[in-house]
């Protein structure tokens, strides 16, 4: 859910509870947990903000364990502290959970009869979303909390599966989602029977608590993640800023990528540090500032160098006075630079990137080369795939083509915005099958193999880059470089 729809709802919800806040047990916040494996976890605000309020607790050793499936019990005790309801010494010997059952069924979130037998091994069951409704939304109005009949009509319209909870938990579902303590998934299911992990049920408890006035202000704390700590060379980061109100106000200092910019996907603010055999190896700062409150959170991330082989390749001079020339090189940039220059702010892929043809790996990323006995400053930008001519070539995933033409020093060649920066490159080909301006889809045939340009032969040159910035494609696609030694393994 969005902020402004959060505070919308807070608006109307904050009238119910001032008129009700007698019921309500206000928690003061008494201590600032902090759980080590939430430090770069999208839920840490919400994590830690719950917890100020002693709804939720951590484990012994210091994890919260956000990954992990919550279990029946585990939900009830943290509702029942996040109400604030009184709970029994436990006895010696006792389940743990059996004083937060009896305060739970006392405050009527659950019946007394609820889950089978109500014994440990019932308890200690993963919660599914019905169940979990069932308890917030019990929660909610246990202490005075009203619900809205048009967005009780509403939430039951906007999902496709509400007949498929058990007639028991219908209400609860459509009044959770109703009351946005729940969401649906974009689906449009409420998916009843799915569970969910102790990060969402965090966030369960923040909105009840927000809803009921609890937490009087619902601003959290902005969250950085980051994508990887320590990345090799030709590897991508990826920041994701969670509670930050526009990227206007963030601002980021770093010495990796001069490049850098903000994209805004669905409330979450994003931005991407590319690396190659460019970037020096060591330790680098990001310091983003969030100028609304001033507030400057550091990360440190690690590049770690790569070693990238050297090629000595021997092109027929021929070949090489015709397509490595001043006019060449002036077409190549007229034409191939402005194709990764703009790009669309909203990404047109959701899925994951695939290799764009299979075949031998030549040329590794990154390689420097000695051509017909010179040495070159030149990199290779991309992967060479050698394959036969007219061996297909799909695109690595969705996006716009920007560039599909002849070229003299790359050949037939394309280019692909994926959005949001991101770029994938095509060169040699014997056939094109697109055009500029083409929406592509993950795997679509865009052309084939062939050895046109500069080129000892048919192959597939295949780049991935955040605009000018090439990078390691097999990062994209396998999480680890593509080389000459595990491509086999890799294609499989
Ligand atoms: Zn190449």
């Amino acid at each position: 859910m969005s902020y402004k729809n959060l505070r919308r709802i807070l608006g109307l919800i904050l009238v119910i509870a001032v008129i009700s806040v007698s019921t309500l047990t206000a928690a003061t916040p008494s201590y600032a947990a902090s759980f080590r494996d939430v430090d770069n976890h999208w839920s840490k605000s919400y994590v830690e903000t719950v917890s100020d309020y002693k709804a939720i607790t951590g484990y012994p050793d210091g994890t919260f364990k956000p990954n992990e499936t919550i279990k029946r019990i585990e939900f009830i005790s943290l509702i029942v502290n996040s109400q604030g309801t009184y709970v029994r010494d436990r006895k010696n010997g006792e389940f743990w959970g059996q004083p937060y059952v009896e305060a739970a069924i006392r405050s009527n979130l659950i019946g007394s009869d609820e889950f089978g037998n109500m014994g440990e091994s019932d308890l200690n069951r993963n919660i599914s979303r019905e169940e979990m409704a069932s308890i917030v939304v019990n929660a909610y109005t246990q202490t005075g909390g009203r619900i809205d009949s048009s967005a009780l009509h509403k939430a039951s319209t906007g999902l496709s599966d509400f007949d498929k909870v058990s007639s028991d938990y219908r209400k609860n579902a459509i009044a959770s989602v109703a009351l946005d303590l729940i969401s649906g998934y974009p689906n449009g299911t409420f998916a009843p029977n799915q569970n969910a992990n102790r990060a969402e049920a965090a966030v369960i408890s923040y909105r009840l608590l927000v809803k009921q006035g609890t937490i009087p202000d619902n601003s959290l704390p902005v969250n950085v993640t980051l994508s990887k700590e320590k990345l090799q060379q030709g590897d991508m980061l990826r920041i994701n800023v969670y509670h930050a109100n526009s990227s206007s106000e963030l601002s980021l200092v770093q010495d990796l990528y001069p490049g850098f910019k903000w994209y805004d996907s669905n409330g979450v603010i994003l931005g991407y540090i590319p690396t190659n055999y460019h970037t020096s190896p060591g330790v680098h700062s990001l310091n983003l500032k969030d100028s609304r409150t001033g507030k400057i959170i550091t990360k440190n991330i690690q590049v770690v160098s790569r070693d990238f082989r050297v090629q000595y390749l021997t092109v027929d001079p021929n070949v090489e006075a015709s397509t490595r020339n001043d006019e060449a090189n002036a077409q190549y940039r007229k034409y191939f630079n402005p194709a990764r220059e703009v790009s669309s702010p909203v990404k047109y892929y959701s899925e994951p990137f695939i290799l764009p043809t299979k075949g031998r790996i030549t040329t590794e990323f990154g390689e420097t080369r000695t051509v017909n006995s010179a040495p070159t400053s030149y990199r290779h930008s991309g992967l060479d795939i050698a394959a036969p001519t007219n061996t297909e070539v799909l695109a690595t995933n969705a996006g716009k083509v920007t560039l599909a033409m002849h070229l003299t020093l790359t050949g037939n060649s394309i280019v692909i915005d994926h959005g949001e920066g991101l770029f994938s490159v095509y060169f040699h080909l014997e056939k094109l099958f697109v055009s500029k301006g083409d929406l592509v889809s993950r795997g679509q045939l865009i052309g084939g193999v062939g050895s046109t340009g500069f080129s000892t032969g048919p192959h597939l040159h295949f780049t991935m880059s955040h605009f000018s910035t090439n990078v390691e494609p097999g990062f994209l696609i396998y999480n680890q470089p593509v080389t000459k030694n595990n491509y086999q393994e890799l294609m499989k």
